[in-house]
């Protein structure tokens, strides 16, 4: 069933109920007041009957009964055994009404042969000294009109209403549907077509549906850019994974053509060859080193200084080259994964130490409830507006230098996704000619 008729049938449906139980209401209250009515008059009529036959006691009761006989009812005086006393009416089909001697007074509403009628009983003393029940039924016959009139009143109201009730539930449904129709139209065809179509906002109010068709353009317009990011990066990484291939190639085929006659040229083949393959072994890994480093694998609580300290020692020891970390008071710690966070300052070391000749320092301090840790060095620093781009995939600020230092321009990438993963942040700081300071801050965990 579609939605529009849903909503249709739903507001329909339950305007009719609603409908129904007011006029249910209405009709039963109006009833219940009526005959109420009717009965109190019946009663004040039987107590002016019984003023009657105390003032008038020179008429028999049973004459004077006569002169407050209603024209559609029956006057009947019940005693407590045998048959009743007197009985008036202006027509014999009341005679069969139900009625009996009762030792207190009773209002009801009796029905008979399909008929209504109010019937007041109240005891009294007959001439005779006896107590005997009057008994007082009146036919209700202008409530039973009056009832009727209503009933149809009511039905006739029910349905003027309903027809305003219906053409305002299509007009909402409509209104609810058009955007999500919209919707569905721009999804399909950027299915079939492999568009980033977006719709055109509708200019009202800013509610729900508004909110639908903004987000569902925001979603289109990052779903887009991360795809063109997915292609400028498969894009990248063929083109750098070519020129190394291209690399081996040739210098394969160089061997093929000169190799037996020249020796010296099979040491620089090889070194050659050995070097690109190295290098693509590398991006490899980095490649692989973004795709995994997305979220924090398995985590628990890791002693910064001491992982520092070790990655420093490696470095050290490789390169010989000075590294100062001044003496931490005490060990500081952050939650996440040892492995991941030790990558991160091998990248920024690694680089420090790359791109400059001189000490590289490494300092640590908690600042708020973060623990910062920076890698300074004095090397040739970064411009002003590159300092961002050097966190992008493959960027390198000077590919032709870069490629002799073996950069790749994924180890910034990779450190920022691991420090991200690690809910933290990684910035640099650089003056042209001074050197650089990459400073990571990592959300404390205890120190
Ligand atoms: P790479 O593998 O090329 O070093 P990175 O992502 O680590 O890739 O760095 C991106 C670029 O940022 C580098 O190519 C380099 O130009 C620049 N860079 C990174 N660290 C430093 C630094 N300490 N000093 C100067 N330039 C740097």
């Amino acid at each position: 069933m579609k939605l529009r008729t849903k909503i249709q049938l739903f507001t329909s449906f339950f305007m009719f109920v609603f409908i129904l139980l007011i006029n249910a209401s209405i009709y039963f209250l109006f009833y219940q007041n009526s005959v109420d009515s009717e009965l109190d008059e019946l009663a004040e009529q039987v107590n002016t009957i019984l003023v009657a036959i105390n003032q008038n006691e020179e008429i028999p009761p049973s004459e004077l009964l006569k002169a407050f006989l209603p024209a559609d009812g029956i006057i009947r005086i019940y005693p407590e055994n045998g048959s009743p006393l007197v009985v008036h009416t202006k027509s014999s089909d009341y005679l069969g009404l139900p009625g009996e001697y009762s030792k207190s007074e009773t209002r009801e509403v009796l029905t008979y042969y399909g008929d209504r009628y109010a019937t007041v009983s109240k005891p009294i003393i007959w001439n005779n000294g006896e107590i005997v029940t009057l008994h007082l039924s009146k036919k209700l016959v202008a409530i039973t009109e009056n009832m009727k009139t209503l009933f149809y009143v009511l039905i006739l109201a029910s349905v003027i209403i309903i027809i305003p009730i219906i053409i305002a539930g299509n007009l909402l449904a409509r209104f609810l549907l058009q955007p999500i129709k919209a919707l569905i139209s721009t999804m399909k065809e950027n299915m079939k077509h492999g568009k980033w179509k977006k719709i055109a906002l509708t200019n009202r109010s800013k509610d729900e549906l508004y909110e639908m068709e903004k987000t569902f353009n925001d979603m289109i317009d990052y779903l887009k850019e991360n795809y063109e990011m997915q292609e400028i990066f498969v894009s990248d990484a063929s083109h750098e994974l070519k020129t190394p291939i291209s690399i081996i190639k040739s210098y394969t085929q160089l061997l093929e053509r000169r190799g037996q006659e020249n020796p010296e040229l099979i040491k620089e083949s090889l070194d050659a060859i050995g070097t690109e393959a190295e290098r693509m072994q590398k991006l490899v890994e980095q490649l692989l080193a973004l795709a995994k480093n997305k979220e924090v694998q398995s985590g628990e609580d890791v002693n910064v200084t001491e992982l520092i300290e070790e990655t420093i020692d490696t470095f050290s020891r490789a390169y010989r080259r000075v590294i100062e970390f001044p003496e931490q008071g005490v060990p500081f710690y952050v939650h996440g994964n040892k492995d991941q966070l030790k990558q991160v300052f091998y990248i920024l070391i690694d680089n420090a130490l790359k791109y400059s000749d001189r000490n590289v320092i490494v300092n640590m301090e908690q600042f708020e409830n973060k623990l910062a840790i920076s890698v300074t060095d004095f090397g040739p620093g970064i411009p002003e507006d590159e300092k961002e781009r050097i966190f992008e995939r493959f960027y390198r600020m000077d590919k032709a230098r870069n490629r002799n230092t073996g950069g790749t321009g994924l180890g910034l990438a990779i450190a920022k996704t691991i420090t991200s993963a690690h809910g933290g942040a990684i910035t640099v700081e650089s003056s042209l000619g001074a050197g650089s300071i990459f400073k990571v801050l990592l959300p404390i965990k205890l120190s």
